[in-house]
């Protein structure tokens, strides 16, 4: 018997779930691009998406998704040619490498597996490159695909005083993980607005400090991705190069409203740890049942807190089975070396307790309904994980 009927429940890694005030308030019409109301809002959006990232410094905005923002950052960063460092740990710091390289960046890879980047590898690395040959460090906060979390301060105490800009792709972590861009010495930062940011997809963002803009224009700086002329931009087509995305505007103020104004960034980030401990106490508790169940990152200080990253014998069967019988969408056991025996949690965004409990009580359902071996505790464990005192 499918019990799917209600409200969906969808625990994918992005686009995550969009508010319904979010949603309502797209739903207008166009006002005149040329008149103040829009620019003044434009405005206050770029302000408040500078305080989310925790900087002062320059922003610059893009119609595209997260793969439109890694171009727009390397067509700033690079000249043809020009050396930089990748720090990988999944699929996503992988992808991101490639891209710059076809884009004719030299991308040296230092990859860590499915674990989080080495500071002291990096270190080394640096040290080695006594002509600072190296332009750029480039580093998923999160990589979205195995669930592991670099530590950013760590990367960047690592490079000490070697001229390389910290770049670093926020498209996971932004609105979920601690970010203070400016504090940590971040140079250029990059997300998008369908995970953290609980927006629709469609527009994504670049953060660049001083010491990045510095760096001029390039050989490969077309006009429209310059992220100067973003970010100096007099008028509101300029922020944008061409049409705003009128609606997407309205969407980014109503969530900044909700992240910044009404929940606050701190909650935010303890919200979403809380329910990414609930996720691992369920996974484990499952393990005990059964060894083949167990988190993808084995160090809880290297973990996600947007995404949790299962090996699950049988994950396949299991997210058709939540999907039909319950209504809830797991995600995809992305890069996996088993993707068949591997899935996806997402507790990011606009995602409660409520949620998790019922993403983690639909798995625990299709364990029992399709005899997949586990230990019995899991939902138990994950709430006594939520009944914690934060
Ligand atoms: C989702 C994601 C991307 C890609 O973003 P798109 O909007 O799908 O282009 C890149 N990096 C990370 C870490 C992501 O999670």
């Amino acid at each position: 018997m499918s019990l799917a009927a209600g409200r969906p429940v969808i625990a994918i890694p992005g686009p995550s779930p969009v508010p319904d005030r979010v949603l309502r308030a797209t739903h207008r019409a166009s006002p005149d691009i040329y008149g103040d109301e829009l620019a003044e809002l434009n405005l206050a959006v770029m302000a408040q998406l500078k305080r989310l990232a925790g900087t002062q410094a320059n922003l610059a905005p893009y119609i595209g998704n997260g793969h439109a923002a890694w171009e727009a950052a390397g067509a700033n960063i690079f000249t043809s040619g020009d050396r930089a460092l990748a720090l990988t740990s999944g699929h996503f710091g992988r992808s991101w490498a490639q891209q710059m390289e076809a884009m004719g960046v030299a991308v040296e890879r230092l990859d860590f597996g499915s674990l989080p980047a080495d500071p002291d590898m990096l270190a080394r690395r640096l040290a080695e490159d006594k002509a600072g040959a190296i332009k750029a460090v480039m580093v998923c906060q999160i990589d979205t695909a195995t669930g592991v979390m670099a530590d950013i301060p760590a990367l960047q105490d690592a490079m000490g005083d070697h001229p390389a800009l910290l770049v670093v792709d926020a498209i996971a972590s932004l609105g979920c993980a601690p970010m203070m861009m400016d504090d940590w010495g971040v140079d250029v930062l990059i997300s998008a607005s369908q995970k953290g940011m609980m927006c629709p997809p469609g527009t994504s963002f670049v953060w660049f400090s001083e010491k990045a803009a510095a760096r001029g224009r390039t050989q490969l700086t077309t006009p429209y991705w310059d992220w100067h002329a973003r970010a100096n931009a007099e008028a509101l087509w300029r922020f944008w190069g061409g049409t705003p995305p009128v609606q997407q505007i309205y969407a980014l103020d109503e969530a900044m409203r909700m992240i910044l104004d009404e929940e606050g960034l701190f909650a935010v980030w303890a919200r979403h740890a809380a329910l990414a401990r609930a996720t691992w106490a369920a996974a484990d508790e499952w393990g005990q049942g059964n060894p083949g169940i167990r988190l993808a990152v084995a160090d809880p200080a290297a973990r996600a807190s947007s995404v949790t990253a299962m090996l699950l014998p049988g994950a396949e069967g299991l997210r058709s089975w939540t999907a039909s019988h319950c209504g809830v969408t797991l995600g995809v056991g992305l890069g996996a070396e088993q993707p068949e025996n591997a899935l996806r949690v997402a507790h990011m965004g606009h995602a409660n307790a409520g949620m998790i409990l019922a993403a983690l009580g639909a798995m625990q359902a299709g364990m029992v309904a399709l005899g997949i071996p586990h230990g019995a505790g899991g939902l138990d464990a994950a709430a006594r994980a939520l009944a914690e005192p934060a």
